[in-house]
């Protein structure tokens, strides 16, 4: 039988990411929330600096920065970027130099933690230089100025886009679906939050590639679920195309639920703080405020509108995210003390 995924392993990769991340079932929680057949993809357990989703794409991304002898490496987001702190560790096991450019202001009314623990304090630990640079929705705009000055200075930069989100890094998403599909042949639903568009990319392309029909929900974050579909359409196409599959990409297999970002990137509401709680209480799983809070909110509701009746397995994606719990403190507490 031919490999459906063969192109993909030729390209260069490093080893960073703990693989397979377990796949669980989940009773408790799918009793709880109504989906019979759950499972939870533990990719909060990918291993570098406290797991996460970008450790599967910066395998590809990172090892075109050293086919580039790049001396040093870019990339950046917000204080409690997630991207940005696996980043850094990556780059410290990998002996580069990194430059972080980390936006300040997109939250009209973060806690002080926000701005100086979870995230950031790993930036720093693993050795980051940071670049304060203000909040821009053109999110690769200040970070191609930093490339561009480190190049004046006569370096060799590699950028890493903003949420490693270009069709390399997808690619780490395409063997994410091969895995699951392993272990789960039957899998109907696979639900996840979705923001800066490569996860979900990368998951139809591989599904595509591998002939499988399952179907992604990406659940937006950012409370702008039109950009993040129609990033998810392009990363999408150009991933395909690595995988010389770009004649089977469809449009049509892009699905993101906008109902439940709290109408607000960084900020959880009610329903948040509810699905936290509850997964936490259920099944002893730690969830963030900003991802995969939001995600477990849209799992939870989409299993209530009956998304989810035709009994195929669902699998939820635990995309990481624990560190940004430490940059909430009055959110958290908020939602600990209630029962
Ligand atoms: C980046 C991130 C996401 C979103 O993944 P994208 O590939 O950017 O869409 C989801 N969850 C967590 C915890 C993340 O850090």
């Amino acid at each position: 039988m031919t490999d459906p995924l063969a192109s993909l392993r030729t390209l260069a990769r490093v080893s960073l990411a703990h693989l397979p991340t377990p796949l669980e079932r989940m009773a408790r929680l799918g009793a709880a929330i109504g989906i019979d057949r759950l499972w939870v993809k533990r990719d909060d357990c990918t291993g570098l600096a406290f797991g996460g989703n970008k450790v599967r794409k910066l395998e590809f991304d990172l090892a075109a920065a050293i086919e580039a002898r790049a001396d040093c490496v870019v990339c950046g987001g917000v204080p409690q970027s997630n991207v940005a702190r696996q980043v850094a560790a990556a780059c410290a096991k990998l002996g580069l130099e990194c430059h972080l450019g980390i936006m300040r202001g997109r939250l009209p009314h973060a806690e002080p933690a926000y701005e100086e623990s979870g995230n950031i304090l790993l930036d720093r630990l693993y050795g980051a230089i940071v670049h304060d640079i203000p909040w821009d929705e053109d999110r690769n705009l200040r970070l191609t100025a930093i490339v561009r000055s480190l190049k004046r200075s006569g370096r060799n930069p590699f950028l890493v886009p903003y949420g490693a989100s270009d069709a390399l890094g997808a690619l780490g998403y395409a063997l994410a679906a091969e895995e699951i599909v392993k272990v789960l042949p039957d899998v109907g639903w696979i639900v996840h939050a979705s923001g800066s568009a490569g996860t979900q990319a990368g998951l139809i392309a591989g599904l595509l590639a591998l002939g499988h029909p399952a179907q992604v929900i990406g659940i937006d974050v950012d409370a702008q679920p039109g950009r993040v579909a129609a990033d998810v359409r392009r990363v999408g196409r150009e991933a395909a195309s690595l995988l010389h599959i770009e004649d089977r990409w469809d449009d049509e297999r892009v699905t993101v639920v906008g109902d439940w970002s709290a109408g607000q990137y960084g900020v959880a509401d009610a329903e948040t703080e509810a699905a936290i709680r509850l997964a936490a209480r259920s099944e002893g799983l730690a969830l963030d405020p900003v991802y995969t809070g939001k995600a477990m909110a849209g799992l939870i509701g989409l299993a209530r509108q009956g998304r989810f009746s035709d009994g195929a397995p669902v699998v939820w994606i635990h995309t990481g995210g624990g560190p940004g719990i430490f940059a909430y403190p009055t959110t958290m507490a908020r939602l600990s003390s209630r029962r």
